[in-house]
Parts: structure tokens; C-alpha cells; sequence
């Protein structure tokens, strides 16, 4: 079987998304890996599609009960046969599970970290053949995460003793070195291929706005949402309840969760937001772990969270599934008395003296402050957060709320011919700031000792803030204008297209920060959000989504998992004829095809005549 047959015939999708192939390629080799990726950048496929190529069987160790029923059923849908075993099964369950396992019925068994060192378990693992030893989540066996889990530490030397040493591959969106060195380190990866994808989630719209009525504008929001699912995340559990059943007394299907909730209420609640039969969730931020629903469209907060971390962790539930999907932070003022008030208030950890807790509220402080920032920057949004994570970006995206507002487009050509003329001048010898101090005329002493104050083009830029002279730069980066060199003192170079804009008078123009003054910014809630969706079919959209709903009932499970709204507006677009066609749309494998090719192909033909 070939790797590319395997995506379309079991995934149904035609190609790769970044990182996954060098993954996939290096687990085939029998090489450890790990895969560092972010949420919703398809972590899953990277050790499924190897499973089903491998001889044996695949263990896939993972933290949560809700996240393993999840992709089992997932596997299922697509025609593999998978199983969990964990703590939801009862007593004969479990030995049923196993005797299966045993018989060789499943490909790839999920299994929860603590039963890895249960004798049964031990016993069948012993005596079949493991092919690969998959550790999602994989940032649970590090104390340095927030997740961290003990028993996640005995993975090891569950391992030392199969029979032969299987792969080994961990998965995890946590991005911090250290975290990323424990993993290595505790779980004893072997001279690992280690991939780290960027963190940028290029489908998700980024936005703060400032309502005066934050309820209205929620529901002004919903109400052109309707169709679609979203979170709305409240700093307590009192907004929770009062927003929750505000938005069922105006008619929407809200459901509530937070901590003082019972479990079974909770549980009640988390379901009908998976299943589809409550698109909105409003919740304190213990709601979210371990939820892999990947058509969520927008997670707004409604109150500014207390950092970034937390911020991008809960916004980017937002579209899993590499559909357009909003991002929205509802800010006031109150929103940083209450966290300022959270943090003086928090007594943190029991067993750390004052001092420590002193300088732990410090930090936060410090990261309250951070996020604030965000929601009062005119910049790129997604630059800052990207650049909190220690990302470099370009300072335009065009997919946030700043961008759409404070950025026009702007002729660039002589400022960048003054840049390049500059870099030529000077003998390309220069980093960034030297340049930049040379084009704004600054009188430093290294410039007058070189004599470049002497230089024609010194000052010709002094009129131009620092900022944006830098920017041009960066920009012209990215064009090939001009490259940095990778030596220990970065110089910036004239690169291959130079001269096509010094000499042939080829065009630049970019997205440049629009003059910022207080009166005349434009009202952030009027604007508009980018459309990213395609033109599909808003009617033929909503009867497959219909007929999804009916199968994922019938078969209980939750809709995502029949078929992914990218693989509906593909039909919408593709408008298949026959099972051929079918067969083209993204995310319709072979199973899929034969099990609701006729159904889905029926209601694309009845809405066609
Ligand atoms: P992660 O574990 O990295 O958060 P998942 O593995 O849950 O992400 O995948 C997120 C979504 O991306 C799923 O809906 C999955 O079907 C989809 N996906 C994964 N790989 C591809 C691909 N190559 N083409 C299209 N969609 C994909
Ligand atoms: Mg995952």
C-alpha cells in the first residue's frame, strides 16, 4: 500500500498539510519521532496513517476518556478498526476488548496511560506484535506543562518490556523547549526526528472589540451566526449563568458549563454541544480540555482572559477543521479590575512561602499586562501573539481585526529604492539598525566615525518613522529584495529581485499603518469580518447538513465525525454526479463512499433538478 493511496482511500484527502509528510516518511522508516504541532494542524494523521501501513498493531497512549471515544469513532467511521480501553469499560468489557485485541481485530487500540501497567494488559502487549507506541498529548509526562500526568512517566518501562522495542513517536501542540526536552528525556525517545510546525492558525479571524453593551453585541453576533457553533467563554461562573440563560430566553440553544455545576449536569451539557443539539456553549475556562469537536466557528470571550496563553489555548478550539472561524474578545475596562483583583487575591500553592507566591503574582501581573496590550494594540493581532510565542511574522496579516482597519495599502517603490541604494552604498556590510540609522540621519558614533554621514543617501529617510523604515525592510525580506545573512552579526544584503525594483522600476506597494489618531478610529464593532468562506450554495449547504444530522443519529455519533463542513461545501462546489465524483470530494474515502456516497449523492441530485 502507498502512503498517498492510504490518505485518500481511508482519510479521503488528496494531499498533505505542513509537517505531516516528513513525519509519516520518518515513522515508516522505524525512526522515533516527534511532532510538535498546533491544535487542529492534523496531529492524528501523522501516526494513524503509519499504523495502517505498519504489520502490527499500534498503541496509542492518550490522556482523556473523551478524546479516545472521539478518534475511535472517527477510525471507525473511515472503515478501520480501532478500539479503546480505559476506565469507561466495565470489568467484561474489557476482557472482551482484549480477547479482540488478542484475535488481531484491531489496527490501533487507544489506551489510557494507567493500564499500561495493569497484568492483563501486560500479558496481551507481551505476546502480540506492536508495530509503534504512539504518545499523544505527549506534554502530559512533563511537570513543567500544565497537564502534567505521573503515570504518564511509566511509559518507558512499559516499553523495556515488549518484545521487541516498537517506534516510538510522541505528539503535542506544547511548544516550550523545556517541555519539549523532558519529552525526550522521560520518555526515552531514541535519537528522535523532531518536527516543529509554526503556530500560526492561518483560518482563524482574530478580533477585539469594545461593545458598550456587550450582551448586545453577543447576540447581534449569534443571531448572524445561527447555523453555526460557537463558545462563549465568561471569567465566572455568575456571567456564565446570566449570559447563558439571557441567550435562551431570546431563543438560542445555549448551554451552560462551569465548576460549580453537578458532574452529571456537566456531562449533560458537553454533550448536547458535541452532538450538535446545543450550538452554544457558555462557559468559564474549565470547560475545553479534551475537546476535539473540530466544528466550532467562533469562540468569543467575553471577558478578557488573564494571558496569552490561555487566550490562544481557548480561542484556538475555533476551527479544527481548517474551515474560516472567528476569534472574538469582547474588552472592558472592568475585565482588568476583576483579573487584578483575581491575582491579589489567589493564595496559589500551599507549600510555597510568601516570598514565592509575591513573585508568582509578580509574573502574572507582568502577563495580565501583556494581554491587555492586545486588546488596546493597533498592530498586526496576530503578529503580537505570534511574537509572545517568540514567532517572527510579517507585521500584516490581513485576517484580523487590525489589519482590516488600521492598514491601507501603500506605494512603497522609492522608500525601497532608498533602502536598497542605501545597503549598496554602505558595501552591504551593515545589520538592520545601522541602516536604519543611516536613512533617519541619526548622529551615533559609529556613523560619524565610518564617515557615513557622508553618504548620499544618508537622512533621506528622516521623515519616516523608525518603525515603519524597519518594516519596509522586513518587508522587502519576504519579496527577495533583500536577505539577512545567517552569520553571527546579521547583515542585510541586496538579494536576487533588487534590482528588478532599483533598476527596471518593477512596482512595491504594501499594507501600511494607517496615521493613528484617537477621534478618527473607526468603531472596531461596526467592522466587518473578512469573508473567507467560498460562494457555496447556502441551500444545498443546509439540506446536507440535515442529512448529516439524521445519519450521525442513527449511528450516534456527533455530526463532525460522519463528514467535516469542509467536505459538505466541497460537495456544494464539486456537486458530484456519480460515485466517481464522489470520490473527489475532500474527506470521502473508500467507506465513506460506499456507506452515504447514495444518500449525500440522492440530495445533491433531488436539489440539482
Ligand atoms: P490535532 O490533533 O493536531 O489538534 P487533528 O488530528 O484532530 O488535529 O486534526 C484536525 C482536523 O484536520 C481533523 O478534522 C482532520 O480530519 C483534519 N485533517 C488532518 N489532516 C488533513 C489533511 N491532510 N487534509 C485535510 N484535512 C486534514
Ligand atoms: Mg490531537
Amino acid at each position: 500500500m502507498e502512503k498517498l493511496s492510504v490518505l485518500k482511500d481511508y482519510f479521503g484527502f488528496t494531499s498533505f498539510r505542513v509537517g505531516q509528510e516528513e513525519l509519516i516518511d520518518n515513522i515508516l522508516n522505524g525512526r522515533d519521532t516527534l511532532g510538535i504541532m498546533p491544535t487542529g494542524a492534523g496531529k492524528s494523521l501523522c501516526f494513524q496513517l503509519p499504523a495502517l501501513m505498519f504489520d502490527g498493531i499500534t498503541l496509542v497512549i492518550s490522556p482523556l476518556i473523551s478524546l479516545m471515544k472521539d478518534q475511535v469513532s472517527s477510525l471507525t467511521q473511515a472503515g478501520i478498526s480501532a478500539a479503546y480501553i480505559n476506565s469507561s469499560l466495565n470489568h467484561s468489557q474489557y476482557i472482551k476488548a482484549l480477547q479482540n485485541a488478542k484475535d488481531g481485530k484491531y489496527k490501533i487500540i487507544y489506551v489510557a496511560p494507567e493500564r499500561l501497567s495493569t497484568e492483563e494488559f501486560i500479558f496481551f502487549t507481551q505476546n502480540a506484535k506492536i508495530s509503534m507506541v504512539t504518545i499523544d498529548e505527549s506534554h502530559c509526562v512533563s511537570q513543567w506543562g500544565q497537564d502534567f500526568r505521573p503515570s504518564y512517566l511509566k511509559i518507558p518501562q512499559f516499553i523495556c518490556g515488549l518484545a521487541d522495542r516498537p517506534v516510538v513517536t510522541a505528539f503535542t501542540a506544547t511548544a516550550t523547549p523545556q517541555v519539549r526536552d523532558d519529552i525526550i528525556d522521560k520518555l526515552n525517545l531514541e535519537e528522535p526526528y523532531i518536527l516543529t510546525t509554526g503556530f500560526d492558525r492561518k483560518n482563524l479571524y482574530f478580533s477585539v472589540q469594545k461593545p458598550k453593551d456587550k450582551l448586545a453585541a453577543l447576540k447581534e453576533y449569534i443571531e448572524r451566526n445561527k447555523t453555526k457553533c460557537g463558545i462563549i467563554y465568561c471569567s465566572t461562573r455568575k456571567t456564565v449563568d446570566e449570559v447563558c440563560s439571557n441567550l435562551i430566553k431570546s431563543g438560542f440553544a445555549a448551554a451552560p458549563y462551569h465548576a460549580g455545576l453537578s458532574e452529571g449536569e456537566r456531562r449533560y451539557n458537553q454533550d448536547s454541544f458535541i452532538y450538535d443539539k446545543s450550538n452554544i456553549m457558555v462557559a468559564t475556562n474549565a470547560f475545553g480540555m479534551g475537546i476535539d469537536k473540530s466544528n466550532v466557528s467562533y469562540v468569543i470571550h467575553y471577558n478578557m482572559p488573564k494571558n496569552i496563553e490561555s487566550y490562544y489555548q481557548e480561542a484556538g478550539r475555533a476551527g479544527r477543521d481548517g474551515e474560516p472561524a472567528e476569534c472574538l474578545l469582547f474588552y472592558g475596562g472592568q475585565d482588568v479590575v476583576i483579573n487584578q483583583l483575581l491575582i491579589d487575591n489567589s493564595n496559589g500553592n500551599e507549600q510555597l512561602d510568601r516570598d514565592a507566591i509575591e513573585a508568582i503574582k509578580e509574573k502574572d501581573r507582568e502577563l495580565l499586562k501583556i494581554m491587555t496590550f492586545y486588546c488596546h494594540t493597533n498592530d498586526c493581532l496576530r503578529e503580537y501573539i505570534l511574537g509572545y510565542f517568540g514567532e517572527k511574522t510579517s507585521n500584516y496579516c490581513g485576517n484580523c481585526s487590525s489589519c482590516n482597519t488600521n492598514f491601507e495599502e501603500e506605494d512603497v517603490t522609492i522608500e525601497a529604492q532608498k533602502i536598497m541604494s542605501c545597503i549598496k552604498r554602505v558595501g552591504q556590510r551593515f545589520g538592520i539598525k545601522m541602516i536604519v540609522d543611516i536613512l533617519r540621519g541619526s548622529k551615533n558614533q559609529r556613523i560619524i566615525k565610518n564617515n557615513l554621514h557622508q553618504i548620499s543617501t544618508y537622512g533621506v529617510m528622516s521623515d519616516v518613522p523608525e518603525s515603519k523604515v524597519r518594516d519596509i525592510i522586513n518587508f522587502l525580506v519576504l519579496q527577495g529584495c533583500l536577505e539577512i545573512t545567517n552569520s553571527e552579526y546579521p547583515v542585510v544584503q541586496l538579494a536576487k529581485k533588487a534590482g528588478e525594483v532599483l533598476f527596471d522600476d518593477c512596482k512595491i506597494s504594501m499594507k501600511v499603518q494607517k496615521h493613528y489618531k484617537e477621534n478618527d478610529k473607526p468603531s472596531k464593532t461596526k467592522t466587518k469580518t473578512k469573508q473567507l468562506d467560498r460562494n457555496i450554495n447556502e441551500e444545498l449547504f443546509e439540506k446536507l447538513r440535515l442529512l448529516r444530522s439524521k445519519i450521525a443519529q442513527e449511528q450516534r455519533v456527533p455530526a463532525y465525525i460522519v463528514f467535516a463542513d469542509a467536505a459538505l461545501k466541497d460537495m456544494c462546489i464539486k456537486m458530484p454526479k456519480d460515485s466517481d465524483e464522489f470520490l473527489q470530494v475532500t474527506g470521502v474515502g473508500q467507506v465513506k463512499l460506499e456507506r452515504y456516497g447514495q444518500a449525500f449523492l440522492e440530495e445533491i441530485n433531488s436539489f440539482r433538478s
